[in-house]
């Protein structure tokens, strides 16, 4: 069976691993040969159709009569032919690339002319797709697919890097507001809301600070405490509003007429503090008297002018409670022998 195309190429049966023969059979023969030949340029110089090579299979006759497979593998090449040809070592395997005859004999040792052989179907299975190259599209998709994971992974991280990236600014600058506002609160509980001087908790740390002072170094410390005269005739006269006005002035006039050793605080209402660091009772004597006598002599606002007792103390224990408690006694005094006037604890055995 001539199995050129119009292009004088055969059939490539390499990929095929079964070959079927549905054939009738009558004569004596007890098997059958079964040629695949295949041209090759190597074995092919001339037109002498002994160049191809003679693949050759010799099966019972039962395998073509009952249709029965038989393997590819089971080719060999006749060694007539390899003899014939002196075909070297290297070549003498079957080769299907390019098989361009089928021929279907008789047996070897077979003699008899009368025989008919009537082939019905040649069928030949294989794979579609050779092992080699089953397992090169298998390496090549698992590759793809775990390179396409790991593509897919790695935008995942990034993204999730840049999201947390993020959020870390967003909490970093939500922390530095919160400092804001923290500090923000910390002034403003510390700070007398209409005067803007040191409130009662304010001035605490200047006055822990002067204890400690005191304990440690055996420095002096003194307090002043300031309470404007007759105050409420202003609101009476003016208004609340005039006298809130009168009390802001006021505190800007302490900030004005006192130096730094002194802090100063609203103690509450028309009543004043300082907190003077390194000063014993002379010095902020001294302090108070000058804030008296200038106070006096000042418009401070609304062309209202107005005076204020004092009360001075300073620090003979380390007891908070004590000085103050001098210092009201003081202020008391100051109060009840006429205002306008600046007394200190010492003083306070003369009345
Ligand atoms: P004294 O010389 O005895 O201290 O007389 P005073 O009138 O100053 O004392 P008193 O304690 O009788 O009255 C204090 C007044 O201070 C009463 C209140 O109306 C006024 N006052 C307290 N806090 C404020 C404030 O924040 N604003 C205003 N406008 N007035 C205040
Ligand atoms: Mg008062
Ligand atoms: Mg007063």
């Amino acid at each position: 069976i001539n199995l050129l195309n119009e292009r004088w190429q055969g059939i490539d049966f390499s990929r095929f691993n079964r070959m079927t023969i549905d054939a009738d059979y009558q004569g004596s023969s007890k098997t059958v040969r079964v040629y695949l030949r295949n041209r090759h340029p190597r074995n092919f110089s001339s037109c002498d159709e002994m160049f191809t090579k003679y693949n050759l299979v010799e099966v019972p006759v039962e395998y073509l009569t009952e249709a029965k497979p038989f393997e590819m593998a089971s080719f060999g090449v006749a060694d007539w032919w390899l003899a014939l040809k002196n075909i070297p070592l290297e070549y003498a395997h079957p080769e299907f690339k390019n098989v361009v005859f089928l021929e279907i004999q008789t047996g070897s040792f077979h003699k008899s002319m009368s025989n008919t052989i009537h082939i019905k179907k040649i069928t030949w299975e294989g794979q579609l797709v050779s092992d080699e190259i089953l397992y090169r599209v298998l390496a090549a998709v698992w590759g793809l697919t775990i390179l396409g994971l790991l593509v897919v992974r790695m935008f995942q991280l990034n993204r999730d890097i840049k999201l947390n990236t993020r959020h870390q600014n967003e909490l970093i600058s939500i922390n530095k507001l919160l400092n804001l506002q923290h500090k923000q609160f910390e002034e403003l509980a510390q700070t007398d809301a209409l005067t803007g001087l040191l409130n009662r908790i304010g001035i605490r740390d200047s006055l822990l600070a002067g204890v400690h002072n005191w304990n440690e170094k055996n420095e002096p410390f003194s307090v002043i405490i300031m309470d404007l005269d007759n105050f409420k005739n202003i609101n009476d006269e003016f208004g609340h509003d005039v006298g809130d006005d009168v009390l802001v002035a006021l505190a800007n006039f302490i900030k004005r007429n006192v130096d730094e050793s002194c802090f100063i605080g609203r103690w509450g209402g028309e009543e004043f503090i300082l907190a003077c660091k390194d000063s014993n009772l002379v010095s902020a004597q001294a302090v108070a008297d000058n804030l008296r006598r200038v106070l006096e002599k000042t418009v401070l606002c609304h062309d209202i002018s107005v005076t204020a007792s004092f009360g001075v103390s300073t620090l003979g224990s380390p007891d908070l409670g004590q000085l103050f408690k001098n210092a009201d006694d003081a202020l008391y005094r100051a109060k009840s022998s006429g205002r306008n006037r600046v007394v200190t604890q010492d003083q306070l055995k003369s009345f």
